[in-house]
């Protein structure tokens, strides 16, 4: 499919499925639900390719949701690539990811860095700040793990 031809079908589902979904505002919208960086869009879970391959109304029977869910970019991304529907299979999954990303990404002593050019000491510097960030939505995954028993009350409570 080309990438208008996705956009299509994408503008498609939106209009076809997105009155099944709510906003959860049980969580701070002006951040990622599953990482805590900053808002980008709302995540939908089930993910809205999904919907047409779902017996919606079964799945409302068995207490199934249709969320909206703030998210980060990355967040989004990675999550469109699978079907989960609880937030703890996506918080697992994005654990998984962004730990794969993390050992892809070495860290450098100042003394490795001091035997470099100074083009590839700014690189390699500039790598780090990325790599911090995604020790920080690592953290924040554990935390919102933790936690979730806790924030999943107060959602069918809000229910
Ligand atoms: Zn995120």
């Amino acid at each position: 499919m080309s990438t208008q031809d996705k956009n299509f079908y994408r503008q498609s589902l939106i209009k076809a499925y997105n009155h099944l979904y709510s906003k959860d505002y049980t969580v701070p919208k002006d951040i990622c639900r599953y990482c805590g960086s900053p808002f980008y869009c709302w995540d939908h879970r089930p993910a809205i390719s999904q919907v047409p391959n779902m017996n919606i109304i079964e799945y409302q029977k068995e207490g199934g949701k249709f969320l909206l869910i703030p998210a980060c970019e990355d967040c989004n991304k990675y999550l469109n690539a699978g079907f989960f529907i609880d937030i703890l299979d996506c918080l697992f999954f994005l654990r998984d990811k962004y730990r794969a990303k993390l050992f892809k990404s070495p860290v450098w002593t100042e003394s490795e860095l001091s035997e470099m050019s100074y083009y590839m000491q700014c690189k390699i510097k500039g790598g780090q700040i990325k790599r911090n960030i995604i020790v920080d939505k690592i953290e924040k995954i554990y935390i919102n793990i933790c936690t979730y028993d806790e924030a999943k009350k107060k959602l069918e409570n809000y229910a």
